[in-house]
């Protein structure tokens, strides 16, 4: 059973009312039970004022207002214990709301109290309480007994009180408060919706409600990047079309983010989608290990023929964007074995770089959130900041040590859409060169006209040894990766010895459809409109989001950074996130920084409602942030 328990500080704390918003603010998401009810029905009251909610008889009602237990003693009735109670949770489809009675250690039967039923629910508590005088004692006392279920947020009905807030939010940090004032006078349906109305747009209830939501989220799947608890329920996307989702809710909203950065011209761009369907008349899969095909051999010509290195490339396909930058560790390091160095066991990455989740790619990303739990298991690498003298000196101190150095070129994406200059880039390639280190370019999430040219690297005009490539490379329909090797590592590998070959190889490497799709991408790219749409959303940014101030942009991204503690687990990345969603825009902030990058199909219509979700996202998180 999915769902979460109302709990009052005490006896008229403001639970049925809460209950009576909250089914009004949500109509479709919830179920009210309140399983013992004594006095003036709760059940009948919220049946009255929301006439069209889900709403569930009690398992024991009782006439006398006084406890629970002591009307039962008087009618001579038995109280319902724990086990009864959970056995009657009613069925539903919905989220259940279930309303407890007086406070969390009021007594449920002769010998127990009511907190062992809300711990027995096993479900998220929410902490009702009237802002009444004497709020905060109450709050701190019922937050106190409720310590081990951990209430997820308290709601302060009632006029609002600063005081109480803060002296609450002192007391208790991280618990969020939200302060909701009631509808005055009698309550009738249309001054509860009007109330509840208001609610919605109130960010304070919004992250906490996050809370709520998630808890119809217990399925069979484990998402990625998704904790298992207190997650937002996953978006049900039902179908996809240019810059859209389709949700099963009927709601359509803007894919701000190209799907985790894939999506290129498009969600089912048509030649790529019509290459796809051609090619499965052809082929399914076959072993790329002593086979091959003509779209794979087609997009590799094309692939060596846009880099700028003379004849004797090659290309090894892989799946994906962290298997495309391991394949390029282990043959920067092969390279060096083969050349008689194979003291050259270390990496040289940058900090804030990320590329990817397989043990090499952390290894070089050593990104202390993601990966700090795995350190004891990742290879040794240096880290520096982007910063061509920085590295010299690194360099310099591990003199023979050093096999690859790896960057993501001009946009270091997920650790924080961080942006360097095409002179810093081209500065730092020079002092690979000086000290004779390959130079890996990391263009998983840059290449393919993001940031303005085909690849980032051209802006610096530099030759790196290897380039990785994922993501947009088949239009990001369906999963293939590519690193890029240039004729100087080839050619170590290029010997009759067969223990000079690269023991490396994976099931779906240079997948038959994928490959299809990469040749239609391919050729759309090769027809230049990107340049102009990359262009035209560019100058979209720099005119509308100034007003954030601090906005880096470079072609399609536009990131700020918001000036909050927690970095990527700010709690500010969740309210943007919730708040750009709200505007009917899907972004995912890598924390404390709120970024777009949408596909390049992006009208200026939708354009608009992104930049409308950054700033109202912005707005909202620096106002809340700390708050909620
Ligand atoms: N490198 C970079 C620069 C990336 O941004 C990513 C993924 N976001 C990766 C590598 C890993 O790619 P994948 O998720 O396809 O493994």
């Amino acid at each position: 059973m999915t769902g979460f328990v109302i709990v009052g500080t005490d006896t008229d704390a403001g639970k049925t009312a809460l209950s009576i918003l909250l089914l009004t603010a949500f109509p479709d998401q919830f179920a009210y039970w309140k399983p013992v009810e004594t006095g003036d029905s709760d059940t009948e009251k919220v049946r009255r004022l929301v006439p069209n909610a889900a709403v569930f008889d009690p398992l024991a009602r009782f006439a006398e207002p006084v406890a629970p237990v002591l009307a039962a003693r008087r009618e001579g009735r038995p109280m319902p214990g724990v086990d009864e109670i959970l056995a009657a949770i009613p069925s539903t489809d919905r989220s259940l709301l279930i309303e407890t009675f007086g406070g969390p250690l009021s007594p449920l039967t002769e010998d127990t109290l009511q907190l062992e039923l809300i711990r027995a629910f096993k479900m998220q508590v929410l902490l009702a309480a009237s802002s009444a005088v004497g709020a905060v004692g109450r709050v701190l006392a019922a937050e106190r007994a409720l310590e081990d279920v951990k209430p997820f947020g308290v709601v302060l009905l009632g006029p609002e009180d600063p005081f109480a807030m803060e002296q609450i939010q002192r007391h208790r940090p991280g618990l969020p408060v939200i302060p909701w004032a009631m509808p005055s006078g009698e309550w009738r349906p249309d001054s509860v919706a009007a109330a509840a109305a208001g609610l919605r747009d109130r960010l304070a209830i919004r992250a906490p409600l996050r809370g709520l939501r998630v808890a119809a989220n217990r399925g069979v799947i484990w998402h990625p990047y998704t904790p298992l608890q207190d997650a937002d329920e996953p978006l049900p996307v039902v179908s996809t079309e240019r810059e859209f989702l389709q949700l099963a809710d009927g709601r359509r909203i803007i894919d701000g983010i190209s799907s985790w950065w894939t999506i290129l011209h498009g969600h089912r761009e048509p030649a790529i989608m019509q290459a796809i369907r051609d090619a499965t008349r052809r082929l399914d899969h076959v072993l790329f290990a002593g086979a091959t095909h003509p779209d794979a051999e087609r997009l590799a010509g094309q692939l060596l023929g846009a880099m700028p290195w003379p004849a004797g490339g090659r290309v090894f396909y892989s799946d994906n964007g962290s298997t495309a930058v391991e394949v390029a560790l282990k043959m920067a390091y092969q390279f060096w074995c083969h050349r008689g160095e194979p003291r050259r066991t270390l990496f040289n990455g940058f900090e804030h770089g990320y590329h990817g989740d397989t043990f090499g790619a952390m290894s070089v990303s050593r990104d202390p959130v993601f990966f700090g739990r795995f350190e004891p298991l990742l290879f040794r690498a240096l880290q520096v900041p982007v910063d061509a003298d920085a590295l010299d000196e690194a360099l310099a101190k591990h003199a023979g040590e050093v096999a690859a150095v790896i960057i993501e070129p001009l946009v270091q994406g997920a650790g924080g859409m961080r942006m360097h200059s095409a002179r810093e880039l081209s500065d730092i390639a020079t002092v690979c060169t000086r000290h004779d280190v390959l130079f890996i370019a990391d263009e998983v999430m840059t290449g393919f006209g993001r940031t303005g040219s085909l690849f980032a690297f051209e802006q610096a005009g530099i030759a790196p040894d290897l380039v990785c490539l994922a993501k947009g490379i088949t239009g990001g329909v369906l999963p293939l990766a590519a690193t890029l090797v240039s004729p100087r590592v080839v050619e170590q590998f290029d010997s009759p010895d067969r223990t000079k070959t690269f023991f490396h190889g994976h099931s779906f490497t240079a997948n038959p459809i994928a490959c299809a799709a990469a040749v239609a991408n391919w050729r759309l790219l090769s027809e230049g409109n990107w340049k102009r749409d990359v262009a035209r959303i560019e100058t979209f940014w720099r005119t509308h989001l100034a007003k954030l101030g601090n906005v880096r942009i470079k072609g399609l991204i536009a990131a700020i950074e918001l000036d909050v503690p927690g970095g990527y687990l700010a709690e500010a990345g969740a309210i943007m996130k919730w708040a750009a969603l709200e505007c009917g825009v899907l972004l995912r902030p890598l924390g404390n920084v709120l970024y777009a990058m949408p596909p390049l199909c992006t009208s200026e219509q939708s354009l608009e409602r992104i930049a409308e979700a950054m700033i109202s996202a912005v707005e909202i998180a620096t106002r809340t942030s700390g708050a909620v």
